[in-house]
């Protein structure tokens, strides 16, 4: 029956292969590229040879690093610029602006494509992130606001002042706005104003509606534009990796996959990735590895995201200066719900056991990555090790962005002392060695 069964498996992936073909994806190539934005997606798999010879299987990591603005966020900027401009939000050199509340990644790869399209950026960010993402967006040319760390339903809290910042751009401009092209219940025009602002895509699943008034187009593209990027909430992000990432892993992987891990920070990259990867074989695992502090693991696995108890004793994200920056949440946003019926795991990993991994890869692997993936590769072994696998499975995970924006936090000692994190060398080598 096990040959039954394999059988049945090879005709399966044969049977998701062709369905696969249809849909030809663009791989790296010798051509020229035009422009910055030509280097973004079509990154390598890397093989993590340390833990994947431990552990005897496959351990395989998406090397989103290498992306010219540095992290997984350039697929997700590129693709949210590009929808606006095709829903006629933004106009190149008009003096078009882009706001995003962003923990550094999304604001270091929006700030890459406005300057590529020739629009200007405003970054929101929490006071408490990485110092070298910050001068990243300066060398960059964002405009830059730090803000104190606050809870969602805050007014400061970065995402909402990033809105409301947008949403007063260009308040002076009297005209209506009736002439655009608006996604109905996605755009909010902003009364007495040419400012849309995207409000999430709260409704973004829903249809388009048109009104034109042709007579205001001429002024309406030399007035500036605000543009609220909404990251969280808007449903592109989740677009670029259900067509851009989950496609391409499927290519490199040719389907032969067991189990897809990724953090969440809007939930784009699990929610993306993972419905692709499910369309085209539902016996892939989709596994959510989930720092300390986030609300998510407890919501997969007890159906509330902080529970009284537990919320006596565990600071939420926002009030702890956390050390793995860019996952780890505390409430369901549009595109993490989008992941919710697909996940199958999820897993706690401790500030510890992440940078204990960072540490490791660098050490064995010659990989310097950052924090989030680390935490990704902590998840991965503990997944082998849940189900037992030894020989031949396939792991795959996003190596969202290098160690090079985490030199103030993780890879600085002094930091990680003084936020009671032990920095223990053996903690990678036990989770290795548990039968
Ligand atoms: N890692 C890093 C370093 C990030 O900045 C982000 C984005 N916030 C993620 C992982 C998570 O990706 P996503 O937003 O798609 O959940």
């Amino acid at each position: 029956s096990t040959s039954f069964a394999l059988y049945y498996q090879e005709r399966k992936r044969e049977r998701v292969a062709r369905q696969f073909e249809a849909r030809p994806i663009e791989l790296r190539s010798d051509e020229v590229t035009k422009g910055v934005t030509g280097l973004i997606g079509n990154t390598p798999l890397v093989r993590i040879n340390s833990l994947s010879d431990a552990l005897g299987i496959e351990i395989l990591g998406k090397a989103e690093f290498l992306n010219p603005g540095g992290s997984v966020k350039d697929r997700v900027a590129l693709r949210m610029i590009d929808d606006a401009e095709r829903q006629g939000l933004l106009h190149p050199h008009t003096g078009s602006r882009i706001f995003e509340g962003t923990v550094g990644s999304t604001g270091i790869s929006i700030a890459t494509v406005a300057k590529a399209r020739g629009y200007l950026a405003t970054i929101i960010m929490p006071d408490d992130v990485a110092q070298e993402k910050v001068q990243a967006l300066q060398a960059l040319g964002a405009q830059v606001e730090r803000v104190r760390p606050a809870s969602i339903v805050d007014k400061k809290q970065f995402v909402n002042l990033a809105r409301e910042r947008a949403k007063n751009f260009g308040l002076e401009d009297s005209f209506s706005n009736q002439h655009l092209t608006v996604p109905r219940g996605h755009l909010l025009p902003s009364p007495s104003s040419s400012v849309l602002v995207s409000t999430a895509a709260t409704d973004a699943l829903g249809e388009e509606g048109t009104v034109t008034a042709p007579h205001e187009e001429e002024a309406l593209r030399t007035k500036p534009r605000g543009f609220f990027a909404d990251q969280f909430e808007n449903k592109s992000n989740y677009d670029a990796h259900f067509e851009g990432t989950g496609p391409e892993i499927w290519r490199q992987t040719n389907g032969r996959l067991d189990a897809f891990v990724s953090g969440a920070g809007t939930g784009g990259t699990i929610a993306g990735i993972g419905r692709f990867l499910k369309s085209m074989d539902e016996d892939v695992k989709v596994v959510l590895s989930d720092p300390d502090g986030s609300g998510l693991y407890n919501k997969i696995k007890h159906g509330v995201m902080f529970d009284r108890r537990e919320a006596e004793g565990t600071k939420r994200r926002h009030q702890v200066d956390t050390v793995v920056e860019g996952i780890g949440i505390n409430r369901l946003t549009k595109n993490f719900q989008l992941a919710l019926p697909i996940l199958d795991d999820a897993y706690r990993i401790s500030d510890a056991e992440a940078v204990s991994m960072s540490r490791y890869l660098v050490q064995r692997d010659g990989l310097f990555i950052g924090s989030s993936s680390a935490c990704n590769l902590v998840a991965c072994v503990k997944l082998a090790k849940k189900m037992g696998w030894k020989e031949g499975q396939t792991v795959v995970t996003i190596l969202c962005d290098s160690g090079s924006r985490h030199y103030s936090k993780p890879r600085n000692d002094d930091y990680l002392h003084k936020a009671n994190i032990p920095i223990d060398p053996h903690i990678i080598e036990d989770l290795l060695s548990q039968p």
